[in-house]
């Protein structure tokens, strides 16, 4: 188990030193600010849509190695995803954060694996979901500003 937690703290360290998909995009559909104020988390993200398609996602902004390390496995776990898909993989995401029993294997859950031992810091689940509940007002289209507060 520990290899395992080490694997994981290794993704989590690589995505906060080496974000992927950290710029603005220049043709956004929707750009969206999520801000977690109890850790000082701010993001911006950009989210360009082909129909209900995610064709592109990007974001920009800082706070903890958590939250980036969330942002940038999100972004490149849905770019070329179905707005379907995406909230099939926020869901998952979710229960992952919060220690609920997920239907998938650890194999199946690939990076996104890496966040499980979140769980077990209640007060980091906001820093880890920031990101997603950020896409998700980006693709439903109903707010520009998120706060987990
Ligand atoms: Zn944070």
């Amino acid at each position: 188990m520990s290899d395992l937690r080490e694997l994981y703290q290794q993704v989590i360290l690589d995505h906060n030193k080496n974000p992927r998909n950290f710029h603005e995009l220049a043709h956004p559909t929707r750009t969206v600010d999520g801000y977690n104020p109890l850790c000082g988390d701010h993001y911006t993200i950009f989210v360009e849509m082909d129909g209900e398609t995610i064709k592109d996602i990007g974001f920009t902004g800082n706070g903890c190695a958590i939250s980036k390390a969330s942002a940038s496995v999100m972004s490149s776990t849905l770019k070329g995803k179905t707005t379907q898909e995406a909230h099939q993989l926020f869901d998952v995401f979710h229960k992952l954060v919060t220690g609920e029993p997920s239907s998938l294997s650890t194999a199946e859950l690939g990076r996104l694996a890496a966040f499980s031992g979140v769980s077990e810091f209640p007060a980091r689940v906001k820093c880890a979901s920031l990101p997603w509940h950020t896409l998700n007002s980006a693709i439903e289209g109903d707010k520009e500003v998120v706060s987990t507060e």
